[in-house]
């Protein structure tokens, strides 16, 4: 999915499709002539083991009836998770609830913070944490990035929080210091970390924390929200998961017990299809499919970077989520236009997400489109 609404101009994304739209009508192109940098979505065909575990599921539904499933998610696949990404942290299945994706995680979660609370949200970040709180009737306090695209806590307290590492656009993630900071900093306000680890299967370094329950004290502050959408191409399956310990407790609420309330009351849970199909993605063969294709559009970003380096460009970020944040002389939406029309190329607008002066630019590409981004980013 392209991001909808930017902070700056609620219209950006129809604007950017308008002004495609145009583009091609005026050239008599069609959109598959572009070169297309703007898209955060994978492309590359379901794993092998995702689609036979999707027939399998669909032969057995005309053997055996399966009816409603638990509202939680099924007890098989919330076991997985707890012996899968969560081996070293000691969840039990009643810690973790089965959604749709992040999308359907946050509108759920947004839920636990009352009306006019003020929340924060890195700038730049995924425009659509705005948006929703906006139409959720929260407040919302922007926290800019430093010059090196990390960010700190700020001095005020905040109801809550929405981190995002990797972070899109940046494809740049938090430092275990720097997370440790945000932990800190939300145990000692009674502040509520809403954790969006969409890009956790793009970070290779061991260094890198990819789940915020590997820092001290997060059980006690911290949501972690978790998606199949870019690891293995449920974008449009749409599956995903939250975690909640049952320690945490915010404004003197068990938060486990309302989360449970709050998906009985909200959901009927999620497709017994999918949810097989995420087994499938957690079993040995699918873990492999999850590395093999994560490192794969890293390896693309990284040489789409090395070219652009070489191009005497300067990029920043994809170094753990296939995002690059290209740094660009004046306004990100007339570079667009420049290079929609120059290059005939898609990106997208840094103001999209918060932060003018850069455009970003896709990972997400085949060997074929990566070739053509080479011959085609010439300065
Ligand atoms: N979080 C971030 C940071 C994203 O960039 C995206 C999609 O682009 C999502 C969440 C959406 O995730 P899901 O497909 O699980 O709803």
């Amino acid at each position: 999915m392209i991001e909808t609404k930017s902070k700056e101009d609620e219209l950006l994304f129809p604007w950017i499709e308008a002004q495609i739209t145009n583009f091609l009508q005026e050239k008599n192109l069609e959109k598959k002539d572009l070169l297309n940098l703007g898209i955060g979505d994978t492309c590359h065909v379901m794993p092998e083991c995702i689609t036979h575990a999707l027939h399998e599921s669909v032969v057995k539904m005309s053997k055996v009836p399966t009816g409603y499933g638990s509202e939680q998610g099924r007890v098989a696949l919330r076991e997985k998770i707890t012996e899968t990404v969560y081996a070293e942290q000691d969840f039990s299945k009643d810690e973790i609830f089965i959604t749709e994706g992040i999308a359907n995680s946050l509108s759920l979660l947004v839920g636990l913070f009352k009306e006019g609370s003020v929340i924060g949200v890195l700038s730049p970040t995924y425009p659509v944490y705005q948006t929703l709180l906006k139409v959720m009737g929260m407040k919302i306090v922007e926290i800019p990035a430093k010059n090196d695209l990390s960010f700190d806590p700020p001095a005020e307290k905040l109801d809550g929080v929405i981190l995002c590492s990797p972070n899109n656009p940046t494809g740049i993630a938090f430092s275990k210091e720097q997370l440790q900071k945000w932990v800190n900093w939300a145990n000692d306000r009674e502040s509520l970390i809403l954790f969006d680890g969409a890009y956790e299967s793009f970070i290779f370094d061991r260094k890198t924390p990819r789940s915020i329950y590997e820092i001290e004290g997060a059980k006690n502050a911290c949501i972690e929200m978790r998606s199949f959408s870019k690891s293995i191409g449920f974008s449009g399956l749409r599956l995903g998961y939250f975690t909640v310990a049952k320690e945490l407790y915010y404004r003197g609420e068990n938060i486990n017990k309302k989360c449970f309330t709050m998906i009985t009351a909200k959901t009927n849970g999620v497709s017994y299809l999918i949810q097989e199909a995420g087994l499938a993605a957690l079993s040995k063969e699918g873990l492999k499919e999850i590395n093999r294709l994560s490192a794969n559009y890293m390896d693309k970003t990284r040489r789409l970077k090395e070219h652009l380096l070489l191009q005497n460009q300067q990029v920043e970020g994809g170094i753990h989520a296939p995002y690059l944040f290209w740094k660009i002389k004046g306004c990100s939406k007339e570079k667009f236009m420049e290079m929609l029309y120059k290059h005939d190329t898609i990106t997208i607008p840094g103001i999209g997400f918060g932060k003018d002066g850069y455009l970003r630019l896709s990972g997400f590409l085949t060997e074929e489109g990566l070739n053509r981004a080479c011959k085609t980013l010439v300065f």
